[in-house]
């Protein structure tokens, strides 16, 4: 009994600590949450306070960006425009008649404005890149024609230095990528120019590969240059980072171009790196994502007729008759590499008769030949007659210039094997396109006078009449009363900016149903989206500043053919030479004599300056009389020779002296006829460049 009394004593004693401690541990576990709860809202409160200064800090950093970025903008705008003008007018000076020593003055002039160009570009490029503003235009394309239209332009360059520059196309990689073309160039831009910079004798060489990873391709660029050591391969791809300290003052450059590939390279999604070369020299490589569309009709070689030939190749250096073997199994032409002359005829007897046949030689390989149509290959320096071609069958060779890109080597192909359509290539198309251009009137509406002169300059070079407003009233008024065939108009301009003269114009043309006139943007901006924004706010075209008098007349090309047409043109535009007029002269000839139009030009030509300074001394002393004789003798010898816009506007200045004119209203017509003497000068040296041409000068090869 007292035992179970005690067992049971126990027992409920257990019981109750149990519960005791059950109750202990419940409060004290109470406690602790309670505890850890205080600890974490603290935490939190911690956190929301160091989230809101990030927030604000973010929010900081990405006006402080964004204003950098503007800036960025403003500043290059500021560096863009002059450096426009350094190149427009370097581009000037070089058409003219110039020493030697001041010829290599111009180049270096050149070199420099176009080193400052790029470096103006990559600042911008880079800092786009960081404030993640990168914008890309993707797109399949094919990217033999972004390999062979960087080769084009970077020719020269290698040639200079004694370079071969070559690309490969193996038959077997499909060429279809996917990316932003302008990047892509830029990319192959930076790698083909690296390449050549770095590298003294030997070749750089471009080749398209299939990438390792599937759906990619891969191009690489090897040269024989210096090389790079092991230990900078990982850092060259750093901004502002050369392997060598020394290089920048051996070779130039910033440092920028191999990271701003890598960014744009990335963007795309494709990968950039650098290998271990085979021999000395450099490779660098990048991949791009496959287009779709790579088995389409858009990546097809444009040239089948000449499929089935065969093509002997005499040519010395192993990289070009390599990438010329490549090229022409990819238009399925059959080639084989000879090693000498002596091997054409065995060649020529060893394949089928049906086949068409042709020899691509270069000068080492040319020489006393059979009949057999025949390609010659020259750098761009070498002259266009050959020294073989009277030897070779009698026949002329057509020319095709290193380094050699599919369209040309298609081009020549064709020529010398007769197909129809030889020569109708981008040259062609480019001269009718700029003929096109002579008469046509353009308004020009730009603040800064440097632009000004660059750009009618260029515009006067190729026979347009030319009138130039310095803000976006005079424009929209010009525009108005005057009517022109294009407008070229600043997008930054004091007062009326380009946006808002350009709504005015659109809304103006609405009200009074006129046909839209042409207005090409012009802008030194440059910032992503910028060529958007003026073709959405109604501009026809965009160019930006600074540009080239090649990238002026491609852009205005299209529109003056489209503006020929037009019932509502302008219709009051004189010629500045008029062809009837010249025909006039030209029935006045001697039979038997020639040159005689070309003398009276010349005679004419002579006379202008002479007669532009009494007119000038006139107006400053206020001497009318003495400005309307001067004015009078230029326009009816004006008249005469046919120069036609010349001629009026000697009328006007001879009408304003007469009437009682001052000299200051006088003065202010100068730039007018400075620019109409300045027309007629260019074009009379056309005139008679033409008419040398057709004197018996036999034409070059290609
Ligand atoms: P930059 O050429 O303007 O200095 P990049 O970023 O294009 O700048 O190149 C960075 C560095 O990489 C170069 O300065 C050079 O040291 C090295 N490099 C790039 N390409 C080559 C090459 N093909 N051969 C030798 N070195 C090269």
């Amino acid at each position: 009994m007292r035992h179970r009394e005690l067992a049971w004593g126990l027992a409920w004693g257990l019981a109750w600590g149990m519960v005791r401690v059950e109750q202990v541990d419940e409060e004290s576990q109470q406690r602790d949450l309670a505890q850890v709860n205080q600890a974490l809202e603290a935490r939190l409160r911690e956190l929301e306070a160091t989230n809101a200064t990030l927030t604000a800090a973010r929010d900081e950093a990405e006006a402080a960006n964004r204003a950098k970025s503007r800036s960025l903008a403003e500043l290059t705008h500021e560096i863009r425009a002059p450096a426009n003008g350094l190149m427009g007018m370097t581009d000037l000076l070089d058409k003219t008649s110039l020493t030697q020593q001041q010829r290599l003055y111009v180049d270096m002039l050149k070199r420099s404005a176009v080193t400052l160009r790029h470096v103006i570009d990559d600042v911008l490029d880079l800092s786009s890149m960081e404030a993640g503003r990168l914008e890309m235009v993707a797109a399949d394309f094919d990217i033999r024609d972004v390999i062979d239209d960087v080769l084009e332009t970077m020719g020269q360059q290698a040639q200079r230095k004694g370079l071969e520059l070559v690309a490969e196309y193996p038959p077997v990689v499909l060429p279809g990528a996917h990316g932003d073309l302008r990047r892509t160039r830029q990319v192959l831009v930076n790698l083909i120019g690296n390449a050549v910079k770095f590298t003294s004798e030997g070749v750089v060489r471009v080749r398209l590969l299939d990438g390792d990873g599937v759906g990619e391709l891969r191009v690489e660029v090897e040269d024989t240059g210096i090389g790079i050591g092991e230990d900078a391969r990982a850092k060259i791809f750093e901004p502002f980072t050369q392997a060598d300290g020394s290089t920048s003052r051996e070779f130039g450059g910033s440092g920028l171009g191999l990271s701003i590939s890598k960014g744009f390279v990335e963007a795309m999604g494709g990968r950039i790196g650098v290998a271990a070369p085979a021999g000395r020299g450099a490779k660098l490589w990048f991949t791009l994502p496959r287009g779709i569309d790579d088995s389409g009709e858009s990546m097809a070689v444009p040239g089948l007729d000449v499929a089935g030939s065969r093509a002997g190749l005499l040519v010395k250096h192993p990289a070009v008759s390599a990438s010329l073997r490549a090229a022409l199994a990819g238009c399925g032409v059959d080639a084989t590499e000879l090693p000498d002359g002596a091997a054409v005829g065995p060649w020529l007897r060893g394949g089928p008769d049906s086949a068409p046949v042709v020899l691509i030689a270069d000068a080492h390989g040319l020489s006393a030949g059979p009949d057999v149509p025949l390609v010659a290959l020259r750098r761009l320096d070498e002259s266009a007659s050959w020294s073989g071609a009277a030897s070779h069958g009698g026949r002329q060779p057509v020319g095709l210039h290193l380094p050699v890109t599919r369209q040309r080597l298609l081009a020549a192909l064709r020529g010398a094997l007769g197909l129809v359509g030889a020569g109708a290539g981008r040259g062609a198309r480019t001269s009718a396109a700029v003929a096109a251009l002579r008469g046509l009137r353009v308004l020009v509406a730009e603040d800064s006078p440097v632009n000004q002169e660059v750009t009618a300059s260029m515009l006067q070079l190729h026979g347009c009449h030319v009138d130039l407003v310095t803000n976006g009233e005079d424009a929209v008024d010009a525009v108005r009363h005057r009517g022109y065939h294009v407008v070229l108009m600043d997008w930054q301009m004091p007062g009326l900016d380009g946006l808002a003269a350009t709504a005015r114009i659109r809304a103006a043309e609405a009200a009074e149903g006129r046909q839209a006139t042409p207005i090409v943007a012009l802008s030194a901006r440059a910032m992503p989206r910028d060529d958007q924004q003026c073709l959405e706010a109604g501009a026809d075209g965009y160019l930006s500043k600074p540009f080239s008098e090649g990238q002026l007349l491609e852009i205005l090309a299209p529109w003056a053919a489209s503006v020929r047409g037009r019932s509502d043109a302008p219709t009051d535009v004189f010629d500045v030479l008029d062809a009837e007029a010249l025909d006039r002269l030209r029935s006045l000839q001697r039979p038997g004599t020639r040159g005689f139009v070309e003398r009276i030009l010349g005679r004419y030509v002579g006379e202008v300056d002479p007669l532009i300074r009494a007119i000038r001394q006139g107006a400053e002393g206020g001497d009318l009389a003495a400005i309307e004789r001067a004015a009078h003798t230029l326009k009816s010898s004006s008249l005469s020779v046919g120069a036609a816009a010349m001629g009026a506007v000697c009328a006007n200045l001879e009408k304003l002296a007469r009437t009682g004119g001052d000299g200051e209203t006088l003065l202010a017509r100068l730039p007018e006829l400075l620019r109409a003497a300045a027309e007629v000068r260019a074009e009379v040296a056309r005139v008679v460049a033409a008419a040398n041409d057709d004197s018996g000068v036999l034409p070059g090869p290609s």
